[in-house]
């Protein structure tokens, strides 16, 4: 698995709702600019973080334990187990484009959500695969048979960086 990280902009304040950033609008696009489109297409999950506070570092706060999270990423590794055990595909990642056409098929809310978000932020065939496969293991997360408009429209939030202004507000 591949986790990678950049700053939002050249002064690495942008998005950040306690410091301004100082960079100008063409020099952020320019920073952005320099990860390929290519190279964003195979990352499947684009999350902005913004920093945080000094007094929350240390601060205890209430979160799901990571025993809970452990257990439904099990259950979904095991309808994916389910699903491919006939076939040569081990789990949702490693889906060929004919496995997306036949196990990641939206309903009809969700298919109309995909074709409005690939059209507005112009994504890529590659990047129309991923969201499928991502919204396809959101769904299997939440133990659904089948990819809604709920599933396509967190998987299309991790396309972050694919949208054309991204940074800019
Ligand atoms: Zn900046």
């Amino acid at each position: 698995m591949l986790v990678a990280s950049m700053n939002p902009c050249p002064c690495g304040h942008a998005g950040d709702p306690h410091k301004p950033c100082v960079c100008a609008p063409g020099q952020v696009q320019r920073y952005l600019a320099k990860v390929s489109g290519p190279l964003l297409d195979r990352i499947d999950l684009h999350v902005e973080v913004t920093p945080v506070p000094f007094d929350d570092l240390n601060r205890d706060r209430p979160a799901e334990p990571s025993e809970n999270v452990r257990q439904r990423v099990v259950a979904a590794r095991e309808r994916q187990a389910e699903r491919f055990a006939e076939t040569d595909t081990h789990c949702n990642a490693h889906m060929r484009a004919r496995d997306v056409r036949r196990y990641c098929k939206p309903d009809a809310a969700g298919q109309q959500l995909l074709k409005a978000a690939i059209e507005r932020l112009g994504l890529s065939a590659r990047a129309h695969d991923r969201v499928l496969k991502v919204a396809r293991t959101i769904a299997d997360l939440a133990g659904e048979e089948t990819v809604t408009a709920t599933h396509v429209a967190e998987a299309v939030q991790y396309r972050s960086l694919d949208r054309s202004g991204w940074g800019m507000g």
